[in-house]
C-alpha cells in the first residue's frame, strides 16, 4: 500500500511540476508579444515630503492582457527574471520612462525625479552602462531626471564591476537608491562602497510599525544608519496617518504608500503635477 501512495506522490509532484514549467514558458512567451504590441504600460506612483509636497515619482510596470485584464508584477517579474526575458523588459521600461520624461519636459512639467526599477541582470550585463547613455541621448533627457532601483541581491557577486558601474553612472547624474531595504542579502560593508543616494525603507518594516517594537526599531537604526551615510531615506507601503506619523517622528524624510496615493495613470500623474 505504501509502495502504491509513493508513486502516486511522484506522478503528482510530476505533474504539478510539468505545470510550473508549462506556466512558465507560456507566460514567457507571451511576455514577448506583449512587449511588441504595447500592452505593457508604465503607472506612476508619487513621493512625498514630511509636508506633504510632491517630490518624485516610482515608475511601475503593468501588463494589461487582452483576455486577463491586468496583471501585476509579481504574476510576472519573477518568471522574467529567470530567463534572459527581464533584460528586455528593462530596457522597454528604459526606453518608455525616457519618452515619458521628454513629454513631461516638453510640457513644461516638475516632475522631480523619476525611479525606475532595474533588475540585477540587466545592471551586470556589460553594455548596460552605454546602452543607459545612448537610450538618454537617443531621446534627448536629462540623467538627472532619472534614479535606478536595484535590490540588495546586487551584492551577491561581481561587486567591483557594479560600483564602477555606479560610480560612472553618478557622475553623469543618474542616482541610486536601494530598493526593498532590509529584507534581501544585506551586508552593510558594501553599503559604503557602493554610492547609493537613497535608501528605500522595505513596507513590510512599515506595516506593524505601531505594533512591534522591533520593526520600530529597525526603521529607526535604519533612518539613522541613512543619516550618518549621507543617504536619502524613503518609506515605501505607508498606508495609514499613524504610520505616517511615527516616521515622522523618526525623522524619516520621503514617503510612498496607498496612504498618499496610489499608482496612477499617466493622465492622472500628469493632472497631478500641473
Ligand atoms: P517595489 O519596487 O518594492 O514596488 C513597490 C510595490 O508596492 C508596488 O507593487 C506598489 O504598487 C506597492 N505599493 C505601493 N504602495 C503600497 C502600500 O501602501 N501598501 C502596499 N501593500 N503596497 C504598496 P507593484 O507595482 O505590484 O510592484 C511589485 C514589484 O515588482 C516591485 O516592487 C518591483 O520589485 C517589481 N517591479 C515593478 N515594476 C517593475 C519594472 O518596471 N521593472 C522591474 N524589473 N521590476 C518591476
Ligand atoms: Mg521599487
Ligand atoms: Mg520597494
Ligand atoms: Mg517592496
Amino acid at each position: 500500500r505504501s509502495k502504491h501512495e509513493g508513486k502516486n506522490l511522484i506522478s503528482f509532484f510530476d505533474v504539478a511540476m510539468q505545470q510550473k514549467a508549462d506556466h512558465r514558458i507560456q507566460i514567457e512567451s507571451q511576455l514577448r508579444i506583449a512587449m511588441a504590441e504595447n500592452q505593457l504600460e508604465l503607472v506612476f506612483q508619487p513621493q512625498f515630503a514630511n509636508n506633504g509636497t510632491y517630490i518624485s515619482a516610482e515608475a511601475l510596470l503593468r501588463w494589461n492582457h487582452p483576455q486577463q485584464g491586468m496583471i501585476l508584477p509579481e504574476a510576472f517579474i519573477p518568471i522574467a527574471e529567470q530567463s534572459n526575458l527581464i533584460t528586455l523588459i528593462d530596457t522597454w521600461v528604459l526606453e518608455k520612462i525616457c519618452q515619458h520624461l521628454k513629454e513631461w519636459q516638453e510640457a513644461g512639467l516638475c516632475f522631480g525625479h523619476i525611479a525606475i526599477n532595474i533588475s540585477s541582470k540587466k545592471i551586470k550585463q556589460q553594455s548596460f552602462v552605454d546602452e543607459v547613455k545612448k537610450i538618454l541621448q537617443g531621446v534627448g533627457v536629462s540623467p538627472q531626471s532619472l534614479m535606478l532601483e536595484v535590490t540588495e541581491n546586487i551584492f551577491i557577486d561581481k561587486i567591483e564591476i557594479i560600483i564602477d558601474k555606479f560610480k560612472y553612472l553618478n557622475d553623469l547624474g543618474i542616482h541610486f537608491s536601494l530598493d526593498d531595504f532590509g529584507t534581501g542579502y544585506s551586508s552593510l560593508a558594501y553599503l559604503k562602497d557602493i554610492p547609493f543616494q537613497q535608501l528605500k525603507i522595505d513596507r513590510q518594516f512599515i506595516r506593524d510599525i505601531l505594533l512591534d517594537t522591533n520593526d520600530e526599531a529597525i526603521v529607526e537604526t535604519i533612518i539613522a544608519m541613512a543619516n550618518k551615510l549621507d543617504m536619502q531615506v524613503i518609506a515605501e507601503g505607508v498606508e495609514t496617518v499613524e504610520q505616517f506619523s511615527k516616521l515622522k517622528l523618526k525623522g524619516c524624510e520621503f514617503y510612498q504608500g496607498y496612504y498618499f496615493s496610489s499608482p496612477l495613470v499617466n493622465a492622472e500623474f500628469v493632472n497631478l503635477i500641473s
